[in-house]
């Protein structure tokens, strides 16, 4: 949990990834044998396996969460911004900010509701119309303190309240955290890399560099994926529910994941009593759309620990759910061998 914690708590919004680079660097050197960044910005690391099998087995997570950009200074010193990556434009207004590498706290300003006319109360402020106030009190200020592209992330404490934790960037900050700890683990017969990537969550673009560089031969991506299980008064499928255990996908907007692998984990969670659930189909995208278009093609499956308000500052995932995954990812590698891409 300590892991995760520092990983959430590091910022790391879409193209500047580089806090949360150094923080995992630091968690993984001593425990794999080869460390690149390539050009784009991933870390890619080897763990050589024992030399039993050929293949290399490649495990995905993006290093990026969702953000702001500055992309202009009004004349009284406040910050007009741009989303990156899917931001529901309703939670943002009054919300604490951190803005740029020095992380100056800041707070996205929302007009008084004293002053709101009845239009107003019924309509959302659409992101070209918020702004980010720093206290700079004039344009050049502003400028200096926080220029054109400067980054901005949600300003949230980590915190353990129960059977969950609170924190941003559980998307994927928990598929971080689940591979540091897969690559803690012991040797395995084939090679593993581990790629953390950038640029998720604007198009899965470190993930295509990273996959075409490193030609797996099969990929699982480790996520934090969308859980909806809030009470509704009609009956439709949640997304994901909270401590029903690691969430497995068969099809999203990005991709179908291969059946194979698939079969390889849910008999691996059934054998040790894991529990696992299926994302319901068709909603959202990971790395995987690009991993398994790579090269020859990459058979390719997720895993990804259920979470509840991600892309929000406050996101919540079940602790058990969280161990159950390092606990399948790791468990499903050790008894991983080449028939099962053969069935
Ligand atoms: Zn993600």
């Amino acid at each position: 949990m300590k892991i995760l914690r520092q990983l959430s708590e590091s910022i790391g919004v879409s193209g500047a990834e580089g806090e949360v680079r150094s923080l995992i660097l630091k968690l993984i050197e001593p425990h794999v044998d080869d460390i690149k960044i390539d050009t784009i910005g991933n870390i890619i690391v080897t763990k050589e396996g024992t030399g039993e099998s050929k293949l290399t087995v490649m495990l995905d997570a993006h290093m990026d969460e969702v953000g702001l950009m500055v992309v202009g200074h009004s004349s009284k010193g406040m910050l007009r911004v741009a989303a990156i990556g899917g931001i529901d434009e309703r939670i943002l207004p009054g919300k604490r900010v951190l803005v740029g590498p020095k992380k100056l706290p800041g707070v996205i300003g929302a007009k008084p509701l004293h002053l709101l006319g009845d239009d107003e109360c019924d309509s959302v402020v659409k992101i070209d119309a918020l702004r980010v106030d720093i206290g700079a009190g004039g344009k050049s200020a502003a400028e200096s303190k926080s220029p054109l592209g400067t980054r901005i992330a949600f300003d949230t404490r980590y915190e353990d309240i129960g059977k969950v934790v609170r924190g941003k960037a559980f998307d994927d900050r928990a598929g971080c955290a689940v591979l540091v700890h897969t690559l803690r683990g012991g040797r395995l017969p084939f090679d593993l890399v581990g790629a953390f990537t950038v640029q998720e969550e604007i198009g899965v673009r470190g993930a295509s560099v990273a996959a075409y560089a490193t030609k797996p031969d099969l990929a699982v991506v480790l996520e934090g994926t969308i859980a909806d299980d809030l009470p509704k008064e009609v009956d439709v499928s949640p997304t994901t529910e909270l401590g029903k255990g690691p969430a497995l996908s068969l099809m999203d907007r990005s991709t179908i994941y291969d059946e194979r692998l698939n079969r390889w984990i849910t008999e691996t969670a059934e054998d040790l009593k894991i529990p696992y659930q299926f994302k319901q189909p068709g909603i959202g995208g990971t790395d995987g759309g690009a991993i398994h278009l790579s090269q020859e093609g990459v058979p390719t499956v997720a895993v990804a620990v259920p979470c509840r308000y991600i892309h929000s500052p406050a996101a919540l995932l079940n602790k058990r759910d969280y161990r159950n995954t390092i606990k399948l990812v790791s468990a499903a590698l050790e008894r991983f061998d080449e028939d099962v891409l053969r069935r």
